[in-house]
Parts: C-alpha cells; structure tokens; sequence
C-alpha cells in the first residue's frame, strides 16, 4: 500500500513559503540581494553570530567562492577527508589546486585532526572541516594548526544549521563556513546555501566575487562612483524567489531542529538491544548528543549484510541508503587528487554504514515501523545456520 511507504528524504514544508514567495513578487523585485536575501543573511548574523553571511545558490558555491577566497591555484594543497560529497574538493579542483585526503576518526566520522598535521606540506594553503551528521570537527585543533602553519579553515557545514562546539555555531569558527539548504538538509529551500565570513578582513573581497566580480556592493552603498569589474567573480546569490522560501523555513529552524533530535533518540533508544546483541553499532557518540540530527546511521557488520538489510527494508516500502563512495577512491580522485596514509578508517565506514530514513515531518511510530523491520531481519538471519567452509 503506497500511505505504508516511509521514505528516505521527504521536503517538509512550513507553511509559509508561498505567502513569503507573493510577497517577494509583489515587492517589485524577484533577482538576487533583495530585501528576503538581506532577511536571511540577518537571521544567519544574529543566531550563529558572524560579521557577514551571503546567501548562496547552493553550498556548492559557497564552498568555490571559499576556493577563490582561500587563493588557491595550480599546485597548491587544501586537506579535507575523503568521507565527504564531491563539492568539498570539486570547489578547490576547480581552481588547479589538489585536495589531500586524509582519514576520518571512527567516533564523530570527521577528519582526524592528528593526520591532518602530519599531511602539512609546504604547498598547502587551505583545510576544509566537514561536519559530518551536524557533529562538530575538533575545531580547536584544527584552528591551532591552521594558525601555526598560517592556513586559512573552511568549514564544510552543509549538515550543520545550529549546531554548536561549546557554545558556538559550526560554520562560524573557521576563517569561512559553508552552509546548504538543498531539500535534502533539515533547513531548505530547494536548492540554496550560504557563506559565513567570519574573518573580517575576507568580506570586502567576498562581496565583490558573489556580484560576479563587481563592485556593486560598494557602488549601491555609494561607496563608489563607477559600477565596474574589479575581480575574478561569479553569480553566486539565488533569486529572492528562494530567499523568500527559505526565510519561512529559518524562522522554524529551531522547532525543526528540536524535532529531529526526538526522532534521533527514539532510533538510538528502539535500537540499543541489537547494538547490545552485536548485531550493528550506533553511532559512537554518546546519545545524548544528536547535534542538529541531521542525519541517523548505524553501522553493519560488513558490505554483504548491509546490502541484504537494505534489501529486506526495501520490500518492506522502507527506504534506506549508504554514502560516500570515498571520493579518494572515485575516478576524478584518482585524476585531480592524493590520498595521506591508508584511509583504513574511511574505507571501513564507507562499506559499513547506513543511512536510516530521516525528515521532519517523520513520526515515532515512523521509527518504529524502521527499527521493527531491522528487528525482523536480525531475527531471520540469526536463525540461519551457519555455512560451512
Ligand atoms: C549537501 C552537502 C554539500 C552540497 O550542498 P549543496 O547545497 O547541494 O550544494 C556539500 N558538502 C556536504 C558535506 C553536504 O552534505
């Protein structure tokens, strides 16, 4: 029956999205850096505490104005871990320089701030932090190294509206934060993302690539008489069309966030007995940290189980789905990229781990129907005899 379905990702809608889209109709004007993109940027300013945040048209080009900012080119070197989505290093390819893959710690799944120190050459320039599941990176390591070595830190926080490392909001304690809003992340607008410029001395530069390289920016502050090129540049905003959607969404983010963080720990709690039993692990962290549960993984004993679970959740209407392809074992890593060291840590997640349906409008009993089906399979195939070799 099709209403049994549960899938993977479902946009959620707050409900205020279309009466935000008329209203940015009728204000006359519907391209970029209108009066919904200067409300967004405010909200991201005042509730993660940055200087500046431009709105983007995705994190994809968050994280390429990041590569323009950061000056890299041709030779160059910027650490990042391989257990990542392409934008992360496609943003630095794009400017001839060459991601250094370097492996993840198997409790939080983010670089391993100790590898990233022994990965330093004297060509690099730039470490990218990725947050993955919304868990912070160990950011005080990671900044104390970015300073000795005089690195400038991105921090990838496409998955981490909201949340904290003591404190402060990831995306504001590198140099540049990088967030998305794609229909996939808890906080959207169908496509979208921003930049933070924590660093105060990047924003002037930072404006001028987002407006195509242009000193618009300066010239309708009247900073400027003439309104010309002045830098390499691209278009960078969404239209207010986008802004006006994902204003709704911010003004919820809170209430969308507080809800993931009960669904999380109903997973954590409906499948602590088959950790127990040895059947699968959860994530390392302690359950009281769900961050902004962006994300719910379990880990399986290998690839070949994990295939048969997603099998068995498949016929159940239930959808459940692995990432990354470790990008340092993907054909344009090979081309454009190196690996430091073995990436043991990184291989092993990758063929372990498992995505668990997770939206905001989810239900318990959604979790439940999940954590039952999981249930079910351990029970047939710990009934099976074991092969003989
Ligand atoms: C989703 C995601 C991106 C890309 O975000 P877009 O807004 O779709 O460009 C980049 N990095 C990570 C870690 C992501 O999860």
């Amino acid at each position: 029956m099709h209403d049994d379905l549960i899938p993977f990702n479902k946009p959620f809608f707050v409900g205020k999205e279309l009466f935000n889209i008329a209203q940015a109709v009728l204000n006359g004007t519907i391209a970029g850096d209108g009066e919904f993109t200067r409300r967004c940027q405010a909200w991201l300013e005042q509730h993660l505490g940055t200087p500046k945040a431009l709105l983007t048209h995705s994190c994809t080009a968050a994280l390429e104005m990041s590569a323009i900012l950061a000056g890299v080119g041709p030779g160059d070197e910027v650490i990042m871990p391989s257990f990542t989505f392409v934008s992360t290093a496609n943003a630095f390819v794009l400017r001839g320089a060459t991601p250094v893959f370097v492996d993840i710690r198997p409790d939080t799944l983010n670089i391993d701030e100790r590898q990233v120190a022994e990965a330093i050459t004297a060509k690099t320039k730039a470490i990218v932090a990725v947050h993955y599941a919304g868990q912070p990176c160990a950011m005080n390591a990671l900044r104390e190294i970015a300073r000795n070595h005089g690195l400038m830190l991105i921090e990838d926080a496409a998955q981490a509206i909201l949340s904290g490392d003591r404190g402060s909001s990831l995306g504001t304690l590198g140099d540049l934060g990088c967030l998305s809003f794609h229909e996939t992340k808890n906080v959207i607008s169908g496509e979208g993302g921003a930049l933070l410029i924590n660093n105060p001395e990047l924003i002037e530069r930072a404006e001028i690539i987002w407006q195509k390289g242009t000193n618009r920016k300066a010239f309708m502050r009247g900073e400027t008489s003439k309104y010309t090129w002045v830098d390499i540049g691209s278009s960078f905003l969404p239209s207010e069309l986008t802004a006006a959607f994902l204003y709704a969404q911010l003004e919820h983010a809170k209430r969308i966030n507080s809800h993931r963080r009960t669904l999380y720990l109903k997973y954590f709690e409906l499948l602590a007995p088959l950790a127990e039993q040895g059947h699968i692990k959860l994530p390392a962290l302690a359950q009281d940290k769900p961050a902004n549960a962006h994300l719910f993984y379990i880990l399986c004993r290998d690839a070949n189980e994990r295939q048969a679970l997603i099998a068995h959740l498949d016929s159940a209407g239930i959808s459940a789905v692995f990432h990354y392809v470790p990008l340092h074992d993907s054909p344009a890593g090979f081309r454009y990229a190196r690996a430091h060291g073995k990436l043991q840590v990184t291989t092993e997640i990758a063929n372990t781990l498992l995505r668990l349906p997770m939206f905001s409008e989810m239900t318990t009993a959604e979790i439940r129907r999940v954590c039952g089906e999981i249930d079910v399979f351990f029970k047939i195939t710990s009934k099976q005899p074991c092969e003989l070799s």
